[in-house]
């Protein structure tokens, strides 16, 4: 597939993008590298007030960029435009905080005086998915520009206005030319960039075999990569859990962007003492939302991004059921309309061996899986190669602890559903990747941590 924007609600292609030539693309990181140059040196008070300016721009035309996203990637408007305004939350967390976070660290040393400083890298490359078009972008973008890198973005090829919008935003808040640049180009041109000089670093977010791809060509070139991935988040409701909450909550997590985020809670686990109960309540939940034409405000439910995505949706979930899972509500992709509609739907009886207990599902299924106790909760959900994020719901101390401390994922929520926020970092172990974004670990992902000793 080239570059272009197919809305996903009607299959049609309204827009179809040239990709860049290798010497566009050199002629693009000759840019970035002049730029940096200066760049490195711009005052963080300077920084600051460019990055204040784009979270202004956002704020302000945030139905605008809202509607760029729910056309490219069928995302109901109003989580769209909730998504815009978040990047302006990011951009001011950045502007506010970076000076604090990247000031000089006094250390005991040997010395009359030894301190560490956090100097930038130069360009990183961001390669980054269709899900959250601009949420992506603009938490790789705000704390590296206030770090002094210069970004450039290699964004989906299904979402090039998103992509060329993010760059005019960084350009019209008063960034130098070549502080932000995206580069439309696919993905087998990838390691042209990684292997130019100029470039640093890179940071990804996407599917494992993109993530694999992209950390083999820097590692050759040995340069430090950070990736974001896949996750098949567990959900674990206990006996002491407030149900209409956690099902209230669990139909957000699993539902949110047409059910495709990698934080999605993805397998709900809950104790048998209380599963009916969950599963008709949460049967319940999924019949009441409205699928449909994502511009519109009322539409819970819109189009998965591409055809390709639902059809690897519909397999995983024809497969399960043909091992034995069963499906409580849905199972089938809406073929009463055009556009990649795939309805709510829960699987329950979930064999083993099947794509339902150890793929990721990137779309609106939930599985559902009955344990005795916490200890079998906690051994399945730690059972997949994946560990992003975690959600565990107790009114119970010291079971909060335990899953606390024995949930394998970068991040545990206890009685909420995972999200992220630029206070607080986000990031997995396992297969879902390694690094950190967001708060004051994302900003020192891509720098110099320099040592400085004086006699
Ligand atoms: P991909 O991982 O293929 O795409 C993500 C980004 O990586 C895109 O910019 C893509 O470019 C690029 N890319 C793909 N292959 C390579 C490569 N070999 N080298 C360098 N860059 C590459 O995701 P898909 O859109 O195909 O989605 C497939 C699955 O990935 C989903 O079902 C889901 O499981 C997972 N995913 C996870 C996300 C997350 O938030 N963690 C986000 C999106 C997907 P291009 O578009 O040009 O191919």
């Amino acid at each position: 597939m080239g570059i272009a924007t197919i809305n996903p609600a009607t299959g049609e292609t309204v827009k179809t993008f040239e990709a860049l030539t290798p010497n566009e693309i050199n002629e693009k990181l000759a840019i970035a590298q002049s730029c940096f140059e200066t760049y490195r040196k711009s005052a963080i008070a300077q920084k600051s007030e460019w990055l204040h300016n784009a979270a202004n721009i956002l704020e302000r035309n945030s139905t605008e960029y809202g509607e760029i996203m729910t056309l490219e990637m069928g995302k109901p408007i109003k989580g769209a435009i909730a998504e815009a305004k978040k990047c302006a939350w990011v951009c001011r967390y950045y502007a506010d905080n970076a000076a604090d976070f990247l000031a000089d660290v006094p250390a005991e040393s040997d010395g009359s005086q030894a301190f560490i400083r956090y100097q930038p890298l130069g360009a990183v490359l961001a390669v980054m998915p269709w899900n959250f078009p601009f949420w992506q972008v603009f938490r790789f973008a705000a704390p590296n520009l206030m770090a002094g890198n210069v970004g450039l973005l290699k964004h989906a090829s299904n979402v090039p206005q998103c992509a060329l919008k993010i760059e005019e935003i960084i350009r019209d808040a008063g960034f130098p030319e070549g502080a932000f640049q995206t580069l439309l180009i696919g993905s087998e041109a990838v390691e042209q960039v990684i292997n130019d000089a100029c470039v640093k670093a890179a940071t990804l977010t996407g599917s494992e075999p993109a993530g694999a791809s992209l950390a083999s060509a820097a590692g050759k070139q040995i340069k430090k990569t950070l990736l974001e991935l896949g996750g098949s988040d567990p959900f674990v409701v206990l006996e002491s859990a407030d149900l209409d909450e956690a099902v209230a909550a669990g139909t957000t997590a699993r539902m949110l962007n047409n059910g495709q985020s990698c934080i999605a809670a993805k397998r709900f686990i809950v104790v048998e003492s209380i599963a009916d109960e969950f599963e008709r309540k949460m049967t319940e939940r999924f019949k009441s939302l409205k699928i449909g034409d994502p511009t519109l405000e009322e539409t819970d439910l819109g189009p998965l991004a591409t055809s390709s995505i639902l059809q690897d949706l519909d397999e995983q979930v024809q497969k399960s059921i043909e091992m034995g899972a069963k499906a409580v509500i849905g199972g089938q992709p809406l073929k009463d309309r055009p556009g990649n509609f795939y309805p709510p739907t829960i699987l329950t009886n979930i064999p083993s061996g099947s794509p339902a207990e150890k793929e990721e599902f990137f779309g609106p299924v939930a599985l559902l899986f009955r344990v005795k106790n916490i200890d079998d909760a906690i051994a399945l959900a730690n059972d997949t190669p994946f560990g992003l994020g975690a959600s565990g719901w107790t009114q119970n101390e010291q079971e909060r602890d335990r899953l606390i401390n024995e949930l394998e994922a970068g991040a545990v929520f206890i009685n909420g559903l995972v999200k992220s926020d630029p206070r607080i970092p986000f990031g997995g172990i396992k297969r879902s990747g390694y690094g950190r974004e967001l708060g004051i670990q994302g900003i020192h992902e891509f720098v110099n941590v320099k040592t400085v000793w004086v006699k």
